[in-house]
């Protein structure tokens, strides 16, 4: 497995597997990997002959407050895993490669960016769209894997491939949770012995709306008394629990599938998930 880290050679080993007939994918990532990100590979893997990994933890998708410089960071884990996993590269360029001094270009999508996580967390999918369409220009995949664990992120990376004529294929993983329904992520890593507790709440709450809202029930008192829920058992604030347009991610209408989308506080965590209705 080679671990690049410019984009030059990146390019250089990708366009030469391409050359062969080879198809090639990427799975862009921040590191601190678990089995969500393994099992993307592996879906990476069944479409494609070569399978790229980025590892690159995105300054301008964290918020001055946020948790930039105290992301999990462990490249030799990340690296063994990827290994393991079968990975042909691992792109992690640095900083300074990625955006260079004088960076000035922004990708936003409109809209669909603004609504939701983008509410909360206002220049994050400018910050995600913006280094995706890059490792996307970097790579040149055919085949891009992204999780539905972060599903409003896959809304807005399908949108932004389309709408810039990027050429290549975005597909979405299944989430891959612990025994307890919790949703693997990164940043579990911050929750104490106690929040790791309570924290499968959030996706029994999901799930509870998702039975509701399929059998007739009404959207908002479902939402409504999640929240009440979370909020009884612990969680120290809730940011949104919304039933949205599974594509659109807007008001939901009869007949169109949709999905529960929730994001929440655990003291200093803030954990997101989402179900299919
Ligand atoms: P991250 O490193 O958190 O930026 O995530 C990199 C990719 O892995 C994104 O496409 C995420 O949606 C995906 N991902 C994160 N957690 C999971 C999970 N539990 N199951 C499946 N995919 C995931």
């Amino acid at each position: 497995m080679d671990v690049i880290r410019s984009i030059a050679d990146i390019r250089t080993r990708v366009s030469g597997w391409r050359a062969t007939g080879e198809l090639v994918s990427l799975v862009p990532t921040m590191g601190a990997l678990h089995d969500g990100h393994i099992s993307l590979v592996r879906l990476a893997a069944e479409r494609t002959e070569r399978t790229v990994v980025s590892i690159f933890v995105n300054p301008t998708q964290f918020a001055p407050h946020e948790d930039f410089t105290t992301y999990p960071r462990d490249e030799a884990r990340d690296l063994a895993m990827l290994e393991a996993a079968g990975v042909d590269a691992v792109f992690a360029p640095n900083v300074g490669e990625m955006y260079g001094e004088t960076h000035r270009t922004v990708v936003e999508v409109q809209g669909l960016g603004k609504i939701l996580e983008g509410a909360f967390r206002p220049d994050f999918f400018a910050g995600v769209a913006t280094v995706c369409a890059k490792l996307l220009i970097q790579v040149g995949p055919d085949v891009a894997v992204f999780g539905d664990k972060d599903y409003q992120q896959l809304c807005v990376i399908r949108a932004m491939a389309r709408d810039l004529n990027l050429p290549v294929e975005i597909l979405g993983g299944e989430t891959i949770r612990e025994s307890d329904g919790l949703a693997m992520s990164s940043r579990n890593s911050y929750l104490t012995n106690a929040e790791r507790t309570l924290a499968p709440k959030l996706h029994d709450e999901i799930v509870g709306v998702a039975r509701r809202v399929a059998s007739g029930g009404a959207i908002e008192e479902a939402c409504a008394d999640a929240s009440q829920e979370l909020d009884q058992a612990g969680f120290s604030s809730i940011d949104y629990i919304a039933v949205s347009d599974a594509e659109t991610l807007e008001s939901p209408a009869a007949g169109r599938p949709m999905r529960v989308l929730a994001a929440a506080w655990l003291g200093k965590t803030r954990l997101i998930d989402n179900v299919a209705v």
